[in-house]
């Protein structure tokens, strides 16, 4: 086995790994650092969780130049939550050695990044939008970049930044080193890797399959205040006959636990600060199936070792892919199928996809049953308990008691129909809450792609292109819009999709919240949810689009 000394890496490299507790190089390390090393390109197939980040970051370290102030390394990443991964873990690598590495990313000011990147960084690590805009502002020096790292390519690719990367990778030096890493090798990862990188040494890390086939897993799109709703909706139509519910609190899996008792469903809550004693009555009754829902962190279920649980709940969704498969894998035991439900809020989507590369497995997005749904579930589990009853037959006092009311001269249909209704009597104690659909957010505007940026508008209505300035309102007619205006206009070209890509970007507010676009000869009215109106205004810098510098003021 091959030590990390043994790769040829320096000193403090080698004692910064020991100090991490890195005992030995993963397999894609020990692939990845030799190549690198020897100034080869590489296409490295790897995800999170392998150890790539160190495998691409250790050569690149042992090769920089001390002290030389200009860019020399380029780490593409997807988000802007991987690139301050990345370059926190490359901080971390490097913490034996002098280096500057900045995190560049959309949604934060330029300034306090464009003030860094004056006084000189050696490694520039960010989404390909942000670090495209910084290289057309003259702020991304280029010209001695020696690496360019490509990192979850075929995640930036399905985000569509494939014109942004090839933008960026022709303005670096021909004679770079270039690294690609994807989970997949689509064929449009292949032609990148073809046009850009030079006879790229392929390494692959096969990840055996993480979760069992057997397992069926779904996710439901939710925000936080809906969660509770969202999970007691479905404990009405799940098939549970022994749950494992994972809260992210000690807090949380105690209110989680009372909430869902409350509402029907006995739970019990499992915490890392139990006693012993009390930690095992609850497993205890958990596994004689005295309880059938047990709410707990991850500290708490480590550990925990039982076969015959039907269902998985993720009410909120682990940070670490590793951790979610560890969670579901605690259901579909010895043979049994298994269900796995993950509780995830918009915000989170992205997490979700990473868990399903990691895991390469599907989650089925579900929908929330309605009410009716859960209504009708409700009355068809009563009439499936009377159909068994009646099967029985074992109900000779409640047939004496019918008969006495038929005596009295009651209908036995009626009689019956209102026994079903006492019969759910306790039912109608638990309301089905509401449950709101979350307003797909979708990832934050400045986070997407150009492309996206660019693309069409449902929002602008411009069936009359050739009228020239109609009287528009300088308010609003819509509730909690405000009417701004703009100082340009068709005359400058200005485009309805220039207008929400640039206030979007410029003064960092989500797309979804710019309404209507009135584009005139000379100005231009644009309709913008209140809650904004303070940041759009409060913008120190001018706007600008491409060069050309505008205002932007209340409309009056
Ligand atoms: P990555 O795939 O780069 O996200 O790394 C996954 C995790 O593995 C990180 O928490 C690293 O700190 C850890 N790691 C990376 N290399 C090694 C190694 N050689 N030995 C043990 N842990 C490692």
């Amino acid at each position: 086995m091959t030590t990390f000394a043994e790769l040829g890496l320096l000193p403090t490299l080698v004692q910064t790994v020991t100090e991490l507790g890195y005992a030995e190089p993963t397999p894609i390390q020990a692939g990845i650092i030799p190549l690198m090393l020897a100034g080869q390109d590489v296409l490295g197939q790897a995800q999170t969780g392998t150890g790539k980040t160190a495998a691409f970051t250790l050569p690149i370290l042992h090769n920089l130049i001390p002290d030389a102030r200009y860019i020399q390394t380029l780490v593409l990443a997807p988000t802007r939550e991987l690139a301050l991964q990345v370059a926190r873990a490359m901080k971390q690598y490097g913490r034996g050695m002098n280096i500057d590495i900045l995190a560049v990313y959309g949604g934060q000011p330029y300034e306090p990044q464009i003030r860094k990147l004056r006084r000189g960084v050696d490694i520039v690590v960010g989404t390909p939008g942000r670090m495209l805009d910084l290289i057309d502002r003259g702020h991304l020096d280029l010209g001695q970049v020696s690496t360019v790292v490509l990192d979850e390519a075929d995640e930036m690719l399905s985000m569509g930044f494939i014109e942004d990367i090839e933008s960026i990778l022709k303005r670096t030096p021909g004679q770079r080193q270039t690294t690609l890493f994807s989970a997949t090798l689509p064929s449009d990862i292949r032609r990148l890797a073809n046009d850009y990188l030079h006879d790229p040494q392929s390494v692959t890390i096969a990840r055996k399959q993480l979760t069992v086939a057997t397992i069926s897993q779904r996710s439901y799109v939710v925000s936080e205040r809906y969660k509770l709703a969202a999970l007691t909706r479905l404990f009405e139509v799940e098939p549970v006959t022994s749950a494992l519910v994972f809260a992210r609190t000690r807090v949380g899996t105690g209110e989680l636990a009372n909430e869902l008792s409350a509402r029907g469903f006995p739970a019990e809550a499992l915490h890392g600060d139990m006693s012993q004693a009390s930690r095992e009555q609850v497993l205890r009754r958990f596994r004689d199936g005295r309880s059938k829902v047990l709410v707990a962190t991850d500290v708490a279920a480590r550990g925990l070792d039982i076969d015959d649980i039907s269902h998985v709940f993720n009410y909120d969704l682990p940070t670490d892919p590793e951790v979610y498969v560890h969670r579901v894998g605690r259901t579909a035991r010895a043979g049994k199928s298994g269900v796995a439900i993950t509780l995830v809020t918009p915000k989170e989507h992205y997490r979700l996809r990473q868990i399903q590369r990691f895991t390469r497995q599907p989650i089925a997005e579900a929908e929330l049953p309605t009410e009716d749904q859960i209504r009708r579930q409700r009355e068809d589990r009563l009439l499936t308990e009377v159909e068994v009853w009646l099967q029985r037959g074992r109900a000779k006092r409640e047939q004496e008691m019918v008969e006495t009311l038929v005596a009295k001269g009651y209908d036995p249909l009626t009689v019956a129909a209102v026994a079903l209704k006492l019969a759910r009597k306790e039912e109608k104690q638990r309301p089905i809450m509401p449950v709101v659909a979350p307003a797909r957010e979708g990832r934050r505007y400045q986070d997407r792609p150009r492309r996206e940026r660019r693309g069409r508008d449902s929002r602008y209505d411009d069936r009359r292109p050739h009228r020239r300035d109609k009287a528009i309102s300088t308010t609003s007619h819509e509730k909690g819009m405000v009417r701004l205006t703009l100082s340009l206009g068709r005359d400058d070209g200005l485009r309805p999709n220039d207008v929400v890509g640039t206030l979007a970007y410029q003064a960092d507010i989500p797309g979804r919240t710019i309404g209507k676009i009135f584009i005139q000869d000379q100005q231009t009215w644009v309709d913008v949810n209140e809650a904004y109106v303070g940041q759009i205004l409060s913008r120190n810098e001018p706007y600008r689009i491409g060069r050309k510098a505008f205002t932007v003021q209340l409309a009056a």
